[in-house]
């Protein structure tokens, strides 16, 4: 089986069968008596995500692209490998993709867990390159590629040919902090206080990267001066207005990418252009502003959200085209 451990989402794709699991990379934990126990994982747990009572904690374990803990990172890992696991095969080998930036500490961590959960036998491929193979791109020929994956906690930009990375970055900035920005945002215009959820509800129904219409959006929240419950509206152009400072800094990003490539490399950027990957490519006209303030095509991969997945699996199918692109800790 292939593995995409992300910071909002896991996915799990098996040989002949595709994507077979899609849950939030969340953990509910409950404390008595000073022991922690998983109380859920996945769909359960995000449920519960800022509506835990005292004892109940929701955990995202991969929060901002790093390990914040390891021991729940495991428990999550091995509750989604037995949930697919009991329906297929025993003893699996598995296929694990990891951002760029992980540490090798974190990959044996990663490693590990699967082990622990009964994987015959663990290998790792780099998170842009299975990106890249789920998005349909020559990264084996000597062609320059790159690819933007924008997830939950992280944008991962990278430059790949030959079947390896040449240059890649990881930002802190990606969905959350879209999220964030927009709780920012209310608040600040609106004197409007929004969970989390909300936030992410009104960056997926009306968020955009440039306005188009002046159509409005009703926002329930709480008012910062009364404490009272309130509805307010916004369109399109405060959404986008919030959002203006997670966009710019991830399109710093590709223009630092692109002043880090080799020339070569980067001439075949400018007529491939760049291709983008993950849930936070889903907002919309982000394709359009970025081609407009990089001056590089932009094209989104076929579903984006189980781009990663899909690509991994494919590198676990064809493990003969694949195999200098897998790696073991
Ligand atoms: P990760 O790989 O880090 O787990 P994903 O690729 O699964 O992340 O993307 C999750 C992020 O995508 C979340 O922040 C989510 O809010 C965001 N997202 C999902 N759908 C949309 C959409 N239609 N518009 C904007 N953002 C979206
Ligand atoms: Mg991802």
């Amino acid at each position: 089986m292939a593995i995409d451990l992300g910071t909002a989402n896991t996915l799990v794709y098996v040989k002949g069968k595709g994507v077979v699991l899609n849950e939030p990379s969340v953990v509910a934990i409950v404390n008595e008596k000073g022991r922690n126990t998983v109380l859920a994982v996945g769909e359960d747990a995000k449920q519960m995500l800022g509506r835990t009572p005292g004892s109940i904690q929701a955990i995202r374990p991969l929060r901002d692209g790093v390990i914040a803990d390891f021991i729940v990172t495991e428990e999550m890992i091995k509750h989604f490998i037995k949930k697919v696991h009991k329906k297929t095969i025993a003893n699996p080998r598995i296929l694990i993709c990891v951002p760029t930036g992980s540490t090798p500490v974190e990959r044996k961590a990663i490693q590990d867990s699967a082990l622990a959960a009964g994987a015959r036998r663990v290998q790792l491929i780099e998170e842009p390159i299975a990106a890249a193979i789920g998005a349909g791109l020559p990264i084996q020929e000597a062609t320059g590629s790159m690819v933007v994956d924008i997830g939950g906690g992280t944008t991962e930009i990278a430059v790949m040919s030959l079947g390896g990375v040449v240059y890649s970055e990881s930002l802190r900035v990606a969905g959350d902090a879209m999220d964030n920005s927009l709780k920012d945002y209310m608040r600040e215009e609106y004197n409007l206080m929004i969970g989390d959820s909300t936030a992410e509800k009104i960056k997926k129904d009306i968020g955009t990267a440039i306005p188009t219409n002046n159509n409005t959006y009703a926002v329930k929240g709480r008012d910062l001066r009364s404490g009272t419950p309130k509805e307010v509206n916004i369109s399109e152009q405060d959404t986008s207005e919030a959002l203006n400072p997670i966009l710019k800094e991830i399109v710093s990003g590709i223009k630092k990418a692109l002043e880090n490539t080799p020339p070569e490399l980067s001439a075949d950027l400018v007529d491939m252009g760049l291709t983008m990957t993950g849930g936070g490519s889903l907002l919309k006209n982000i394709d359009k502003r970025f081609s407009k303030e990089t001056g590089l095509p932009v094209n989104i991969a076929d579903d984006p959200l189980s781009c990663v997945a899909i690509g991994t699996g494919k590198a676990l199918d064809d493990q003969e085209i694949f195999s200098t692109v897998l790696s073991e800790y």
